[in-house]
């Protein structure tokens, strides 16, 4: 379900090392040769592909804007779909915003790409070719684009081992950040993985009544479950789990929310990102008031929990995930599909 149409050919960064070893056997050519960022690679390599039936790419960059820091980029896919990602500068290098699917199944109520429903996972290829389309100083990826990576679990997992081999992009795992909704059962298996990655789960309300009217698709995600399995997954990898929670006014904002979050998180492996609403053309959703922010952030620090407030990057670009390919394409394919 939802993975690749079946004349779609196969692309040849969906291959581990060991698979294009494989394949390649004897042909004298360079796994890491896959990742280059140049759009000329070596012509051994692309015949190669070719007599494997292979793509070597299989994005193609429809739009880009730019924006202060950000610039967002709209990639077609081989089935006429198109996801995009974000690339944000900072002094000390750049982030790679990606998607993990074509849509999402989740629809939050304050995000432009699960209003179009969920229409397919991508495949590892087509997460990795991101990174490599964004250049080589890409070092830091954030799955926050389009898309719940948890809910693509076997092709965002894979994409990141690829992305991580030593002969191939050798990306620091410490390096790359799983941000989800949690899905608990997801997050018992990813607590087994031995990566160590960064996780952000997208929380946005301490009750379940609010957490199903923000995050409609969560709602079989009971909110206890999804916040334990999160800390458990802290505590076994001892590192810090990062709750991010939409601050909106009058919805999830009161005292007694910022006190139960202050009592799920004290004295856990776990810090809290409050994150200012940055508004949506058709979403009534309102921007919270600083001093209301500054007054739930308060009951977060004297309860002793590590807390910032945040702004979405890119705002002048309309960062938040999936505006650009809902505003252009409101979920639809490039071109019909044959
Ligand atoms: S915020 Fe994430 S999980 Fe929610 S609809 Fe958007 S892409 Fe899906």
């Amino acid at each position: 379900m939802f993975i690749r149409p079946p004349s779609a050919p196969r692309l040849a960064l969906d291959l581990t090392a060991e698979e294009f070893e494989t394949l390649s056997d004897g042909s004298g050519l360079a796994y890491r040769d896959l990742f280059s960022p140049h759009a000329d690679l070596p012509r051994a390599l692309r015949n190669w592909a070719e007599a494997q039936a292979m793509r070597i790419r299989g994005l193609n960059r429809i739009t880009a804007e730019r924006g202060g820091m950000s610039q967002k980029i709209l990639f077609g896919l081989g089935d006429g779909y198109a996801v995009e990602s974000v690339l944000i500068r900072r002094r000390d290098g750049h982030t790679a915003c990606i998607s993990s699917q074509v849509g999402c199944a989740f629809a939050c109520r304050f995000c432009a790409s699960g209003q179009a429903g969920l229409k397919r996972n991508l495949t590892a290829g087509e997460i990795v070719e991101q990174v490599v389309q964004l250049g080589p100083k890409v070092n830091r990826i954030v799955f926050m684009g389009i898309g719940e990576p948890l809910n693509n679990y076997e092709h965002v997992l894979r994409a990141i081992r690829i992305l991580r081999d030593r002969r191939g992009m050798d990306f620091p795992t410490t390096g790359i950040t799983i941000s989800t909704i949690g899905i608990p059962k997801a997050l018992a298996r990813l607590r087994e993985e031995h990566l160590a990655l960064n996780l952000t789960i997208s929380l946005h309300a301490t009750t379940q009544d609010m957490r199903d009217r923000l995050i409609p698709g969560a709602r079989k995600h009971p909110i206890g479950e999804v916040v334990s399995r999160a800390l458990s997954w802290a505590d076994r990898h001892n590192r810090l789990v990062t709750f991010v929670y939409l601050v909106l006014p009058g919805l999830n904002d009161s005292p007694a929310d910022a006190t139960r979050l202050a009592r799920m998180m004290a004295g856990r492996k776990a810090r809290v990102n409050l994150m200012r609403w940055n508004p949506v053309e058709g979403v009534a959703l309102q921007r919270t008031p600083d001093r209301a922010l500054a007054l739930f952030r308060n009951t977060l620090t004297q309860a002793g929990v590590p807390v910032v407030v945040r702004d979405t990057q890119g705002r002048d670009i309309s960062a938040a995930c999936g505006q650009l390919w809902l505003r252009d394409l409101k979920g639809a394919p490039l071109q019909p599909k044959s």
